[in-house]
């Protein structure tokens, strides 16, 4: 089933979690010169117009970015993240939105290498079309993103930031994260490795995060914002998480910052909150 489409929800509280750790992730790679690989096992469309069609729709984006935008005394993290969205709006209006392998565009260098996996034919042809300029920096396939992982693992300059980050429209997504995560670590034990997932009223969002404590990597953080109280009926996202297998040591106590801000920032009743936990051994 291949009804997800990313442009409705482009630049929520839920891309803004996901695209500040992302953006801390990539720049603790850029502290040393060695280049590494980006690969996005599920890449979306790269970049998304906010004005028109189905992401001003619904305008979630007002749930995320659209905060940001005008506001004052934010963190370094925080005017890094919006600063990057500024980079393609230079008229200094919110009018477009870029996705995970387009802020990791412009984190890469000349000898980085995205590895950028789209199943959806249309968000493939839009993918395709948004990176035409970039030429060989980045590897784009229309397949699945699971089973692509093996393809590219482990990275050749052994380095490389994966991120996995699927729709959950199927059931099944569940399960894949921690079995393609497993596969992945065996590859590749040194990666980082991070998977977004939403926050719901179901059983599997909540049993997830805990299967992938259980896998074998030498540490692991999970960061979650929570903007809403979990509506009565079950139904809607309150809210996601990003959990990061082997971080950079650094990023715990950064989130430690950043998540209440992003609850001041973002929440939306008194519901709000954030989750911080990690492990290394
Ligand atoms: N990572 C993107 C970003 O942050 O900008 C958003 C990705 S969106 C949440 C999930 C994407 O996965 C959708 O574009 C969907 O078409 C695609 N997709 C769904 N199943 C897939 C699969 N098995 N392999 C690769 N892509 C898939």
């Amino acid at each position: 089933m291949l009804s997800y489409r990313h442009a409705f929800h482009a630049g929520n509280h839920a891309d803004v979690l996901k695209h500040c750790i992302e953006l801390l992730l990539l720049d603790y790679l850029n502290q040393k010169e060695k280049p590494w690989w980006y690969v996005d096992s599920h890449a979306g469309a790269g970049l998304y117009a906010l004005t028109e069609g189905f992401a001003a729709k619904n305008a979630e984006f007002n749930t995320g970015i659209g905060k940001l935008w005008h506001a004052g005394n934010l963190s370094e993290p925080l005017k890094r993240y919006v600063a990057a969205v500024k980079a393609i709006n230079p008229g200094g209006e919110l009018r477009h939105y870029p996705g995970s392998p387009w802020f990791a565009l412009q984190c890469a260098r000349a000898d980085d290498r995205l590895k950028l996996f789209e199943l959806h034919p249309s968000d493939f042809d839009l993918l395709a079309g948004n990176f035409e300029h970039v030429g060989r920096r980045a590897q784009i396939t229309k397949t699945d993103g699971f089973n692509a992982l093996k393809s590219v693992l482990p990275p050749q300059p052994r380095r490389a930031l994966t991120l996995i980050d699927p729709p959950y429209e199927v059931k099944d997504d569940y399960q894949r994260v921690p079995a393609a995560l497993e596969e992945a670590l065996r590859r590749f034990a040194t990666g980082t490795y991070a998977v977004w997932y939403p926050l719901l009223g179901r059983a599997d969002t909540r049993e997830m995060p805990e299967k992938l404590k259980k896998l074998p990597a030498h540490g692991w953080l999970r960061a979650e914002l929570q903007v809403r109280t979990p509506a009565r009926d079950g139904f809607g996202m309150h809210g996601s998480g990003m959990f990061i297998i082997n971080p950079p040591w650094t990023l715990a106590a950064t989130l430690a910052n950043l998540l209440p801000e992003l609850v001041e920032l973002l929440g939306e009743d008194a519901g709000a909150k954030f989750v911080l936990e990690h492990h290394s051994q």
